[in-house]
């Protein structure tokens, strides 16, 4: 069979020739020759770096291709998270837009079988092989990708434990995969039914809600309602990349403007960073999904969101009132990722002898500190690799 023939659209999805080069069309036509494809249909969405297909196996089971354009301009923007990756010390070719993209769909495939070990819930990662990314397909029976979280229909319900989920899953991704998503937001989750409940068991047995009672275990066991599918890791950053905690904030940040815009307690933006970051809980308790619970009834009435401060379309200024004035500090602050990075404590005696002492906010998470704008001046002088020594073991050469 010919590829072309193959290849076809779907009526109502985007013409797919696009991004579909000589050398692209190539590696699908192999993998159609292998048996790994059956036939590759329309776009389910086109983006600034890759767009995705949907395909068919030969046993019509539907799969997700991701495929990378390989154009150069697109990737220049990605270099922060490139600079101080210890998987990108070599062979990281700027100049070869070809190489670039192919390490960026290698890393999403290594960042998707991390997830997958952990059991958090994502597309199975099946193949890349270039700038190909074959993975399974998050959607229902008929090929019609799941819904993100941004544009699902979402019993209000459900929100408390969908957020919840999610906290614990950043949490999981944290410590168990090591990574930090870096691009975490409403449109990189999709909102997926499971066709029956699931062999995932990382799901809560209870939920923290506000109104006890109406959300049940059933409720977030089965098929009531969806779950969040964890998606487009290609630019994951180890957690002891230079820039993992300003990437950690910024997809915390996301996450709970998302859910307090629709009503949900959550923890704000300091304690869901402490949450996710601390290494193990002063409780005995060690259930993550406990501990969350916990710290949800802990926070001050004041400070928790209610429905007044929402605005009616859930999308307006000021609408998010997490945004503590602790939280407006913390937004402020620089993250340095390891101890060596800034602790100087003469500096922060100075700053105490000013009176200032209430500018260093410590926090001891994995031997973290956390300091205001002074520490930020500090770092801003500096190239992350400058001053970057690779973590724990501060080896360049063992892996
Ligand atoms: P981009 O880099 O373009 O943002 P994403 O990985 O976020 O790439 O994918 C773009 C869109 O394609 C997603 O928002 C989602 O709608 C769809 N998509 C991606 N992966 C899958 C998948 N495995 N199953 C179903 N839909 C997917
Ligand atoms: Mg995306």
């Amino acid at each position: 069979p010919s590829a072309t023939a193959n290849m076809k659209d779907k009526s109502d999805r985007a013409t797919s020739e696009q991004v579909l080069d000589p050398r692209t069309r190539i590696i699908l036509f192999k993998m159609i020759g292998r048996g790994l494809l059956f036939e590759v249909n329309g776009c389910v969405s086109t983006g600034k770096e890759a767009n995705v297909y949907h395909a068919l196996t030969p046993e019509r089971q539907h799969r997700a291709l991701k495929i990378y354009k390989t154009s150069i301009l697109v990737f220049k923007d990605r270099d922060r998270y490139v600079t101080g990756e210890y998987r990108f010390r070599r062979g990281y070719s700027r100049h070869n837009p070809r190489k670039m993209v192919r390490v960026w769909a290698e890393k999403e495939m290594r960042n998707l079988k991390r997830l997958q070990t952990a059991g958090i819930r994502c597309p199975e990662p099946i193949e890349v092989r270039e700038n190909v990314l074959v993975m399974g397909f998050i959607g229902d029976k008929d090929g019609w990708a799941s819904p993100r979280l941004k544009d699902a229909d979402i019993p209000a319900t459900a929100f408390p434990a969908l957020y919840s989920e999610l906290v614990c899953t950043i949490r999981k991704l944290f410590h168990e995969c090591k990574l930090v998503h870096a691009d975490l937001s409403e449109y990189n989750i999709l909102y997926h039914m499971e066709p029956s409940p699931t062999s995932h068991e990382s799901t809560p047995s209870s939920v923290p809600t506000e109104q006890s009672g109406t959300v049940t275990t059933s409720l977030v066991k089965n098929e009531t309602h969806g779950h969040l599918y964890i998606i487009d890791v290609s630019q994951s950053v180890e957690h002891d990349h230079p820039h993992a905690f300003d990437f950690l904030r910024s997809d915390l940040r996301n996450v709970e403007d998302f859910f307090s815009k629709r009503g949900v307690r959550c923890l704000g933006l300091r304690r869901a960073f402490e949450f996710v970051t601390t290494q193990s809980f002063d409780e005995a308790e060690e259930n993550p999904m406990e501990v969350l619970k916990k710290r949800l009834e802990e926070i001050p009435e004041e400070t928790i969101s209610t429905m007044d401060d929402v605005a009616p379309d859930g999308e307006g200024e000021g609408a998010s009132s997490t945004a503590t004035h602790e939280d407006s500090v913390f937004l402020r602050s620089y993250i340095p990722r390891t101890l060596n990075e800034v602790y100087d404590p003469e500096r922060d005696v100075r700053a105490l002898a000013r009176g200032e002492g209430e500018k260093l906010i410590y926090k001891d998470t994995i031997g973290i500190v956390v300091k205001e704008k002074d520490v930020q001046q500090t770092h801003e002088g500096q190239k992350p690799l400058d001053h970057f020594d690779g973590g724990e073991s501060g080896d360049e050469g063992s892996e």
